[in-house]
């Protein structure tokens, strides 16, 4: 595992945690609101603050998990770094290069370069295209290969990823869930990405195969020396793949650090009671369940000081008034709670 130089306060910087390892991407008080109008009579506007004010970096060939739960911000997060969505404010610095607000060839040259991998195989591939049309089109439209050379390439990716070349003249739905997510892990592949944002590529399969696709996505970053972010509502999941992890609330992240230190360690309540919730495999293992009371706020009116107050069991009366900051509590180990 890497050792990270550390800063002790994010302040809109990003995270470091590059000690020899190069950085990939480098994302400074990155920011994603939506604005909604709603009312049929008064039409009143709110805005969502999908993604508020995230700082955080991915060195070469590491994974970082993201993990919250659903409405977190995390699949917007992922899709604002891929540029899938333009983001309100902030910066996405890849390999030194701001790609916050490029557009035409040069948003086509990094899609080439960042790829994404969704949770529902089934419809994120064309049921009308067969599995070597929908591997090999990007091929084709980032100029890769053609013709023989296409269906070769094409062939390679299907073996790759534990499929046979003979597969390529079949649909999508003559394939199981795993293999269909095969399928988009070739597809994702075809390009030879730097960096693949997996966004619960497992959640929709069954256990046994859940086990397979974490697996190939493993080997698949040894063979190629790839770098993840890896999304994802479980932690267990996250915990298998990643070697960072970080914990998303409400937009911001509330905790940052090594994997080690996320499920050994963890310092946020947020993060413990998501830990405590994680089934055990030894019924005899004894662990104390910390009660997450109600659903996850409303995006539309977060609670005031710190947003995870109203369902916090150690909350105090600064809670509800200051909002704590991501700071660095050990090395490598960032929390945002007012607890010491
Ligand atoms: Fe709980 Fe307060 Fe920490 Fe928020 S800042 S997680 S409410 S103790």
């Amino acid at each position: 595992m890497n050792t990270f130089p550390q800063e002790n306060t994010t302040n809109g910087q990003p995270v470091k945690n590059a000690g020899s390892a190069p950085v990939l991407l480098d994302v400074v008080d990155l920011k994603k609101y939506f604005h909604v109008v709603s009312g049929l009579f008064t039409r009143r506007r709110s805005t969502v603050k999908a993604v508020d004010g995230i700082s955080l970096s991915v060195v070469k060939g590491e994974t970082l998990g993201l993990v919250g739960e659903s409405g977190c911000g995390k699949s917007t997060l992922g899709r604002v770094i891929a540029r899938l969505e333009t983001p309100t404010d902030g910066m996405i610095l890849f390999d030194g290069n701001n790609v916050a607000d490029i557009e035409s060839s040069e948003l086509r040259n990094f899609r080439k370069r960042v790829q994404l991998i969704f949770q529902d195989p089934y419809s994120s591939l064309n049921p009308r295209m067969s599995t070597g049309s929908i591997v090999g089109e990007a091929l084709v439209i980032h100029n890769i290969a053609k013709g023989k050379e296409r269906k070769r390439r094409v062939s390679e990716l299907l073996k790759t990823v534990g499929l046979t070349e003979e597969q390529a003249d079949r649909y999508p739905h003559e394939f199981s869930g795993g293999q269909r997510q095969r399928i988009g892990i070739a597809r994702a592949l075809s390009v030879n990405p730097d960096l693949i944002i997996a966004d619960e590529p497992v959640s929709a399969l069954d256990v046994s195969i859940q086990a397979q696709i974490l697996n190939l996505l493993k080997r698949l970053q040894r063979e190629f020396g790839l770098t993840y972010i890896f999304i994802s509502h479980d932690l267990s999941v996250v915990g298998h793949v990643s070697d960072r992890i970080a914990v998303m609330y409400l937009g911001k992240i509330v905790e940052l650090g090594e994997k080690s230190q996320i499920l050994q360690t963890p310092l946020h309540p947020y993060t413990r009671a998501l830990l405590s919730a994680v089934p055990m495999p030894d019924p005899r293992s004894k662990k104390t369940r910390i009660p997450l009371a109600g659903d996850i706020p409303s995006p539309f009116a977060p609670p005031s000081g710190c947003a995870f107050h109203p369902r916090c069991p150690f909350r105090m009366d600064i809670c509800s008034t200051l909002e704590p900051e991501l700071t660095q509590r050990e090395d490598g180990h960032f929390a945002a709670c007012h607890l010491p």
